[in-house]
């Protein structure tokens, strides 16, 4: 049996295909039915455990992407496995080539200054009939001012990529605000669309060693990446309780 919605340590994944969250993105770009997509990974779902303010703005949004290798192995241990990763970072893109097959209009918001220009180039030249209809650092001190500027530019979709968490409660927060059919949380993906960042190679990428790549490039991140074993732990600890309790 197929679970539409997986709970994975209290975040409640769409347990879809990368097809089907495209699909259900076309309905919300046509229906202009206000909604956004989170694309937590294991790291992030370790978080949100102790922290109810972020779950709760991570499983309000209308699509909940598993992006990571983690997030499946969780869901699989726990007994209740999500059909494929769905990467956000390859979601951009899906989202990328259905705009541009409307003619639709994308806002970029997010990264330090310059990168969100960088990148809305590379995907307009990438995308040909995609229209980058504006482009803004993720450094602002005035969120009101920030909403305001993008519902200005009237986008179809913004990529909001702000890092993890404060792009989850900035779109929960301005849902109301924005008018805008899809925001879509990407954390660091405008800086692999600007070229400033590198994803990792396709062969690291198919073994599950994604996570290895970004330690490698940034060995800062060792602390943030260490939940990703402490992760595998309270799914297992879950796992024997359900057991247990039948
Ligand atoms: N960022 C931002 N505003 C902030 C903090 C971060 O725009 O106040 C950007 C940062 O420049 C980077 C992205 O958010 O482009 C976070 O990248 P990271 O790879 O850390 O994403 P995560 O793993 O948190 O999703």
């Amino acid at each position: 049996m197929i679970f539409l919605k997986v709970d994975v340590m209290g975040i409640e994944f769409d347990n879809l295909t990368m097809q089907e969250f495209a699909d259900r993105a076309a309905q919300m770009l046509q229906s202009h039915e206000k909604g956004y997509c989170v694309t937590p990974n294991a790291e992030i779902v370790y978080e949100s455990i102790q922290d109810e303010n972020f779950r709760s703005a991570i499983n309000a949004a209308s699509l909940v992407l598993p992006d990571g290798a983690g997030v499946i192995l969780g869901a699989k241990i726990l007994g209740t496995p999500l059909q494929e990763k769905v990467a956000g970072i390859e979601f951009g893109e899906e989202i990328c080539k259905l705009l541009a097959k409307q003619k639709g209009r994308l806002y970029l918001l997010g990264g330090k200054p310059g990168i969100a220009e960088q990148a809305g180039d590379n995907l307009q030249k990438k995308y040909p009939g995609l229209t980058i209809c504006g482009a803004d650092h993720g450094y602002f001190k005035d969120e009101m001012a920030a909403v305001t500027r993008v519902n200005i530019a009237k986008p179809d979709a913004v990529f909001v990529c702000l890092g993890a968490k404060k792009q989850e409660c900035f779109m929960r927060n301005h849902l109301a605000d924005m008018n805008v059919s899809l925001m879509l949380g990407l954390g660091g993906s405008l800086d692999c669309y600007a070229g400033a960042a590198k994803r990792a190679p396709r062969w690291m990428i198919n073994l599950s060693l994604e996570w290895l790549y970004r330690l490698l490039k940034e060995p800062k991140r060792l602390g943030r990446m260490m939940r990703l074993p402490k992760f595998m732990i309270v799914c297992f600890r879950e796992k024997l309780r359900r057991k247990k309790n039948g």
